[in-house]
């Protein structure tokens, strides 16, 4: 059986070159077709020889993504459908901007969270991606970044189908992938991991020490209200969450953001916001709020601009650091919370 070439390191990948008398260096040449020119067959591998791609022809196989389509919102933003090699789908998403180029990404086929405001959690969870899938989704947005604006893709934020802390070591290889100088050797620092908070996880990978940022998707700091909305957090105590996030500041001196929706009836009160103003003193961060975009329930209707515009005064008064997040694509469900393969063929 032809094993699939992308499961291995680059350093497994010499040590097979070696067993097949090959030079080192022709490892690296292939890792570079494989990660960074995005290859999808070793016979466009032009630097190597005729009789080394047949080798490697018959010991391995590639499979990588292909984009099934695209959607264009009036806002530039561009929604892939992606076909996995097993028959599923995922989306990524190109957000491009004049000042950056950011690469929404998924981390899993489907979430196994239940977040109630969230359409990817409508869906089951039917697998994690790949290290080679969650690679590729970059690669493949790199290409049409290059293609539509010109310009690299600059920015990678995992905030598409899934919670990445479930996904963790093929997160990890991806991210190491992503970054490493044989690969597209993009800065860590401009990867932002979201995660809808599990304490554990957030230490580990704390504790990997990849130089990444860290999002924190809050949306209540008070307790009942949050596993109100976000249930399955009654397993994952804000205090617990708290600590982990203190802990991934004291490991990496990197301040978290807090992913903050406000909706009418729900989190919108004097009392929310003071609860949200309690948690940043603790906790060394900034907050985005985040527009609401609908999924038709009527339960979640964004706050109005009132009470969105009392939260920014009363952080700034407190001498806190607040942005608003505007949405962008949101006309191709193509925005936050909008990933759920509600998709039509064009
Ligand atoms: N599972 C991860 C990453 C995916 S969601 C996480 O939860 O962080 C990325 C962000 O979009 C999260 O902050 C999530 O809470 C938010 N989100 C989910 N549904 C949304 C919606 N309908 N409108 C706006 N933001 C939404």
């Amino acid at each position: 059986m032809r094993k699939d070439i992308r499961l291995l390191s680059l350093s497994q990948l010499e040590s097979h070159f070696e067993t097949l008398g090959e030079k080192k260096f022709r490892a690296k040449q292939v890792y570079q077709w494989l990660w960074q020119k995005n290859a999808h067959g070793f016979s466009e591998m032009s630097n190597l020889s005729l009789s080394l791609r047949e080798k490697l022809e018959e010991a391995f196989h590639i499979s990588p993504l292909n984009v099934d389509f695209y959607q264009r919102s009036e806002d530039g933003t561009i929604k892939n459908i992606l076909n996995l090699f097993d028959g599923n789908k995922i989306e990524s998403v190109l957000i491009p901007t004049p000042k950056r180029n950011t690469g929404c990404i998924s981390s899993q086929v489907g979430c196994s969270l239940d977040c109630l405001f969230c359409a990817t959690a409508k869906l089951k969870r039917m697998r994690n991606l790949s290290t080679g899938e969650i690679v590729d989704q970059v690669v493949s947005l790199d290409k049409q970044s290059r293609q539509f604006t010109g310009k690299p893709l600059t920015n990678i934020v995992l905030m598409g189908m899934g919670e990445p802390l479930l996904n963790y070591p093929n997160v990890v290889e991806a991210i190491e992938k992503i970054t490493s100088p044989s690969g597209l050797g993009l800065s860590p620092r401009r990867i932002t991991l979201s995660t809808s908070g599990i304490p554990k996880m957030i230490e580990k990978l704390a504790d990997q020490n990849l130089r990444i940022k860290l999002a924190f998707s809050l949306h209540s700091a008070i307790e009942v209200t949050r596993n109100k909305i976000m249930p399955f957090s009654v397993k994952f105590p804000l205090e617990e969450i708290k600590e982990a996030l203190l802990y991934w500041y004291q490991k990496t001196g990197s301040i978290i953001t807090l992913e903050y929706v406000v909706w009418k009836g729900i989190n919108d009160t004097e009392k929310d916001i003071d609860a949200l103003v309690d948690f940043c003193k603790i906790i060394p961060s900034k907050v985005n709020l985040i527009q609401y975009n609908s999924i038709g329930d009527p339960d979640f209707i964004p706050a109005e601009e009132e009470k969105i515009q009392n939260y920014v005064k009363k952080l700034e008064r407190n001498n806190l650091t607040v942005s608003i997040r505007r949405s962008r694509g949101q006309d191709i469900d193509a925005a936050c919370g909008q990933l759920s393969g509600k998709t039509q063929k064009e």
